[in-house]
């Protein structure tokens, strides 16, 4: 078994064992966890995640707490950053003659279920979360890339602004 395959391993939750009412499980998504897909946007991350599953008599609620950061490109100067990720969702499972997904928020599994991977879920709650631009705040670029970014799409004026700047600065004090 591989690293990733046994750290995959907790988020297969075996339910036909539990009994009727609320099982709470907790897990840490790391980057080991987005080894698994191929996403260019997300280089690893770790977020905590708080997942109850309630059973009931024909149906479960699951229920997945997150919160934590994953590790992403800037859209405008490409150096790494890092975004704060907190979601709550809910997804309901009820069971039927065979498994189907019938939208975001149901599932339903065929008689001969008696387990299920949350990963694929944990990670498709994760990517909707995903804005759909990812940039640093202003300062926090790569000054160079800017600087070319602004050589390339401006007229460099940059200079003397600079110099404004610190003739503003000096009067200062
Ligand atoms: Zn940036």
């Amino acid at each position: 078994m591989t690293k990733l395959d046994g750290y995959l391993k907790q988020f297969v939750v075996q339910f036909s064992g539990l009994k009727v009412g609320f099982h709470e499980f907790e897990f840490e998504i790391v980057d080991l966890f987005f080894e698994q897909y191929v996403i260019e946007d997300v280089d690893g991350g770790n977020i905590h995640v708080n997942f109850t599953l309630e059973k009931r008599e024909n149906m479960m609620e699951l229920s997945f707490q997150m919160a934590g950061t994953f590790k992403t490109k800037c859209d405008r100067c490409l150096d790494p950053m890092v975004l704060d990720i907190e979601t709550n969702d809910q997804l309901m499972i009820k069971f039927g003659d065979v498994t189907s997904s019938e939208n975001e928020e149901l599932l339903v599994l065929g008689p001969e279920a008696y387990k299920i991977d949350i990963a694929p879920i944990v990670y498709e709650f994760i990517t909707l979360q995903f804005p759909l631009r990812k940039v640093h705040d202003e300062d926090d670029c790569d000054p160079e890339v800017i600087d070319q970014l602004q050589q390339t799409f401006e007229t460099p004026e940059e200079d003397n602004d600079t110099a404004n700047m610190w003739d503003e600065l000096k009067k200062l004090k």
